[in-house]
């Protein structure tokens, strides 16, 4: 199945019918759509080539005994933590005590991920605290994703109705649903039906199931009302049709540092080389776009401006459709940095919005805790799960929380992982530590809280005028904080998390109240938001921009709000809807 990197490309007389910038979920779903539909697609990914065999392009079964630092980076490298985040001056390396760091990555930089990981150093950003995770590799942060797979609904896409804050959606849960479907049956989920409204099911393969623990938890919080569900994983667990690349999960959990079965969904095995067999998707990685090129007397895109990651070359590349997929923060990046002089804030931006509204998901606060019914049970095959449990939004459904907007759900762990989590915590040596450790091993749990950050327009990002990245191209700066609203939020996740492992019967309650730096639950929307009026919003509902008619925008960035559910599912379901469209379009000539 291995296959050479394909050849580096250089510009050709004639143009692509689509340029599609980024592979990850956006621009694998993007390009996989058009070049099974016939459309000529250029696929530009900045970061390597990864090998299409998944054994080796993944190295999910490797022991921590096979490296000396047990997959931590060696020295000189550096992976940045929460507290640095929130500590060091930007650009990254100007401060004395980083200096000493050769190379420094964000979050999980680690001994598997840190070819893929971008180094800070070369990726500056200023401004405000903020953890931008990017990973810079064929299928980009898909390869190392948790894989949490959930619907919005209309409690999320009519928030605005709800409860009178920001804006609706142009789109309602109707229009989105068959997508939602599509991808689910293309690509596998696991998961329950359930019947919760605001959490609509999908078309589910064999679901993840619960360990004895997790049934107590949801047994006593049903008491209060409160769901506990399996959690919806994008894995497939019952294999997927006519895709040769990708096998069923096995259950091992070893899926954070890429699944070498495929079974985990990553954009490369599910999307790009399918696609690329097709014979209509030209793939060319190394490849990083500095700015949309535009014909002003047209007012149309003509193509995409590249610096080879290696070599520096710069070159363009000739399209008759650009669609942005390079990530939120990325794409909304690329917008403002393709200007001319009558263009001096960038592509699509005759609005002023683009860079404005950012959201995510406020993260932190939970507990964790043992179940004294699992302490001494031996491990199980079913804790190799690519996933553990849901716990679904309760806030602000049907009753309004006195102190704040909109809601969160937990994400749980639990069981044998990896590694044994309580191993640090537990005292002693020698054989009684190895035992107490292995007892308590399966017994522990941990739920973190992920809610929604109101999409306010203060809270932007803007191009610096001074700092450039390692090819030149200027750097975003953030003005971004968290409100009041996601401070109180993560203060009542901490408390509902507690009451609630208390409720269970849970011993060894330690509750988390920190609620982490901006950026660390990696999920980044809203920074070219779609709506129906080009004065307030970047894009209509298909992700095409309102200013240039063949440039389109399909990744997180035109989300209207965040909701608390994460957002891969949608992007993926609103991006399929988008090239639908433009299909339609291409059809009728129109572009
Ligand atoms: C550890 C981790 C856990 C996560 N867990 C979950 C989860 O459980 N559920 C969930 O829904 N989401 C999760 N996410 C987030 C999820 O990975 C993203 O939502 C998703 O990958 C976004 O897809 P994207 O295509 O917009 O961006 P990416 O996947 O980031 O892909 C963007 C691609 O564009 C490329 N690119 C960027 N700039 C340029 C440029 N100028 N030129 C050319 N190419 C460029 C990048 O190199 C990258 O390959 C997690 C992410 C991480 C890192
Ligand atoms: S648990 Fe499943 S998805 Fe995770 S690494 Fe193993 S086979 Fe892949």
């Amino acid at each position: 199945m291995a296959q050479s990197p394909t050849p580096q490309i250089t510009p050709g007389k004639e143009p692509f019918d689509a340029i599609v910038v980024g592979s990850g979920a956006a621009g694998g779903m993007a390009a996989f759509q058009l070049a099974m539909a016939g459309v000529k697609v250029l696929l530009l990914e900045a970061g390597q080539m990864l090998d299409s065999d998944p054994t080796k392009a993944y190295r999910t079964m490797e022991w921590p005994y096979k490296d000396l630092r047990r997959h931590r980076l060696p020295v000189g490298e550096f992976a940045l933590s929460a507290a640095e985040y929130r500590t060091l001056d930007r650009p990254y390396g100007l401060t004395p005590e980083m200096q000493q760091y050769k190379k420094v990555m964000a979050y999980s930089g680690n001994h598997f991920t840190r070819e893929w990981i971008v180094d800070e150093k070369q990726h500056p950003i200023t401004g405000t605290p903020y953890a931008w995770v990017r990973a810079r590799v064929l299928g980009g942060k898909t390869n190392l994703w948790g894989r949490v797979s959930l619907r919005f609904s209309d409690l999320d896409l009519k928030a605005k109705t709800h409860d009178g804050f920001g804006e609706d959606w142009p789109i309602s849960y109707a229009d989105i649903s068959p997508y939602y479907d599509k991808v689910d049956t293309l690509l596998g989920i696991s998961g329950t039906r359930e019947n919760i409204p605001h959490l609509p099911d999908g078309i589910f393969q064999r679901a993840l199931k619960l360990n004895c623990g997790e049934v107590q938890i949801q047994r006593a919080i049903a008491k209060m009302g409160r769901r506990l569900i399996p959690g919806r994983a994008g894995v497939t667990t019952d294999g997927v049709l006519n895709n040769k690349y990708r096998a069923r999960c096995m259950g091992r959990g070893r899926c954070g540092r890429g699944c070498d079965l495929n079974a985990a969904f990553h954009s490369p095995g599910a999307l790009i080389f399918p696609a690329r067999d097709s014979g209509n998707l030209t793939v060319r990685t190394d490849s990083v776009v500095s700015e949309v090129l535009i014909d002003d007397s047209t007012n149309k895109a003509t193509g995409v401006r590249v610096i080879d990651r290696n070599t520096r070359e710069t070159m363009d590349f000739r399209g008759r459709v650009v669609i942005l997929a390079a990530s939120c923060l990325e794409s909304t990046r690329l917008l403002l940095n393709s200007r001319s002089a009558s263009r001096p804030n960038g592509a699509a931006n005759s609005s002023g919005v683009v860079g404005h509204y950012f959201c995510e998901h406020v993260m932190g606060p939970g507990a964790s805790a043992t179940i004294p019914s699992r302490v001494g049970t031996a491990p199980t095959l079913d804790d190799g799960r690519p996933q553990s449990t849901y716990i679904v939004r309760f806030r602000n459904v049907t009753d309004r929380h006195k102190d704040f907007i909109r809601g969160y759900g937990f994400q749980g762990a639990s069981g044998a992982a990896e590694y044994p989590s309580n191993a640090a915590d537990t005292p002693g040596f020698g054989a009684s530590f190895k035992k107490a450790v292995r007892d308590g091993y399966p017994a522990r749990v941990n739920y973190t809280g992920f809610g929604e950050v109101l999409a306010r327009k203060e809270n932007r990002v803007f191009l610096d005028p001074e700092v450039k990245d390692a090819w030149g191209i200027p750097v975003l700066k953030f003005d971004y904080r968290f409100s009041d609203n996601e401070r109180k939020m993560g203060a009542d996740m901490a408390d509902t998390a507690e009451e609630m492992l208390r409720a269970a019967g849970a011993t060894d309650i330690k509750v988390r109240r920190d609620v982490l730096t901006e950026g660390w639950s990696i999920h980044e929307m809203g920074t070219a938001r779609m709506g129906t009026d080009p004065r307030t919003s970047v894009t209509n509902s298909f992700g095409q921009t309102h200013d240039v008619k063949n440039l389109f925008v399909v990744d997180g960035a035109i989300f209207v709000s965040a909701s608390c559910q994460n957002p891969t599912w949608m992007i993926m379901a609103l991006c399929w809807r988008a090239m639908d469209y433009v299909k339609d379009e291409m059809k009728r000539g129109d572009l």
